[in-house]
């Protein structure tokens, strides 16, 4: 057992976290309220291999893991800059195609997803279906060669910045009859797709998007994979690199706010000679939510080393369990730093509350706290289900 990265994974790590403190929380900030994307790092950091590092490197991409992209997701949010598109990007879509694309399909997208200059945004939520993925809608029905696909989806992001959506729809299948879950490459500018912004309160330079599909048309190739056969396990294949990237997403953004926090609380004084921090009612919450942050990160390492070396039903467990952990450190770890902060902690100046929306959004998405729970109580504690 070792706790140390790679040589090669430490370099990342470096090269990642100086590029990501080079832009910092102000320029994300500065983003967001600007209505704006973060278009330059994220063409910077696709020229630099960083998008691709999980990407085989046939198509464009540095042949890493879910190791190499969960260490550029921590580090950019470390920086200040969590991105939610690596989650949805390079984690999901790339994935996804990579494992159960086609040949044809892998040459198309894949190079664009590793150097940056494509992104696929993934659509499975519906406003009628929610965490019951069970329920979907959305169908999509032969139609000559191709395919005509209705249905509605909700919170999708960055569908303003993609040149396709992956959606998951519902198929008839041939044989049995039954609708069963296909994913499709569509593109956002494909006939009868419309969208509409949603408005979050989450200051993010990312948005979510309603998106209506009617009667949108695509092409045979469209379908992801060889055959239909291809939907369930290529759903799946998505789960675990996203659980694992926000995980990642949510420790750095931990980091973040307890190294402002540590930073203030050592040099303000504000009774005599002695620092703030020297005041355990300020440490001990701050190194309380390092633990945590800390304990989470121990979760992700071996969720990410499960998941690269095919062990996935056992990274599915460790997955979740690092998402969960995560997900409730990183909303400890800003909460904390607002607090210890005082007014300060209130203030742009200081950028931490500027992350309160997005922490909190990370207990409900991409897959919420009590849907982990309820997976970890039926698999690994033998519970029944009682939904
Ligand atoms: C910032 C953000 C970005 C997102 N980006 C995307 C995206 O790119 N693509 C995409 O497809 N989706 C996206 N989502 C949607 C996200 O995945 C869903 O919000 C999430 O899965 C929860 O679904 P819901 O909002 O419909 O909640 P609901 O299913 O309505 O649940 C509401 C509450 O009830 C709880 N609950 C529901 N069922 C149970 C149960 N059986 N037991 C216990 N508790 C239960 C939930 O945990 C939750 O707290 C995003 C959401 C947010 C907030």
């Amino acid at each position: 057992m070792t706790f140390d990265l790679t040589p090669e994974q430490d370099q990342l790590r470096d090269a990642v976290r100086a590029l990501g403190r080079r832009y910092g929380h102000s320029y994300f900030v500065e983003k967001a309220r600007a209505g704006e994307h973060t278009t330059e790092l994220w063409a910077e950091a696709g020229r630099l291999g960083y998008l691709g590092v999980n990407i085989p490197t046939e198509y464009g991409g540095g042949g890493g893991g879910i190791t190499e992209l969960a260490i550029v997701c921590e580090e950019l949010a470390a920086a200040g800059c969590p991105l939610l598109l690596l989650v949805v990007s390079p984690a999901i879509a790339a994935t996804v195609l990579a494992r159960h694309g086609t040949e044809e399909q892998r040459k198309r997208h894949l190079p664009g997803l590793a150097d940056g200059s494509q992104k696929i945004v993934f659509a499975i939520t519906e406003p009628e279906a929610g965490s019951n993925f069970h329920r979907l809608g959305t169908v999509a029905r032969r139609d000559g060669d191709g395919w005509l696909l209705n249905g509605r989806k909700c919170y999708i992001s960055g569908v303003d910045e993609a040149g396709h959506v992956l959606v998951v729809a519902r198929t008839e299948d041939s044989s049995t009859g039954k609708l069963k879950p296909a994913l499709f490459l569509v593109p956002t500018d494909a006939a009868g797709l419309t969208r509409s912004k949603l408005d979050m309160e989450i200051l993010s330079p990312e948005n979510q998007f309603l998106l209506y599909l009617d009667d949108v048309r695509v092409p045979a190739d469209a379908l992801l994979g060889e055959s239909l056969d291809a939907g369930l396990p290529a759903l799946f294949a998505g789960l675990n690199p996203e659980r694992i990237t926000v995980a990642a997403m949510g420790a750095g953004t931990g980091r973040y706010a307890i190294e402002r926090a540590s930073e203030y609380t050592a040099t303000r004084k504000v009774w005599g000679g002695r620092s703030i921090g020297s005041h355990q009612g300020v440490s001990h919450p701050l190194a309380h939510a390092a633990v945590q942050v800390e304990l989470a990160r121990l979760m992700i390492q071996k969720a990410a080393t499960l998941y690269d070396a095919g062990r996935d039903l056992e990274a599915g467990v460790s997955g979740n369990m690092a998402k969960y952990a995560a997900g409730e450190a990183a909303a400890l770890a800003v909460d904390t730093a607002v607090q210890v902060l005082g007014g300060a902690g209130m203030t742009t100046e200081y950028g931490v509350a500027t992350l309160l929306g997005a922490v909190r959004a990370g207990r409900i998405a991409p897959v919420s706290r009590e849907m982990i729970l309820n997976f970890v109580a039926q698999h690994v504690l033998g519970q029944d289900k009682s939904y």
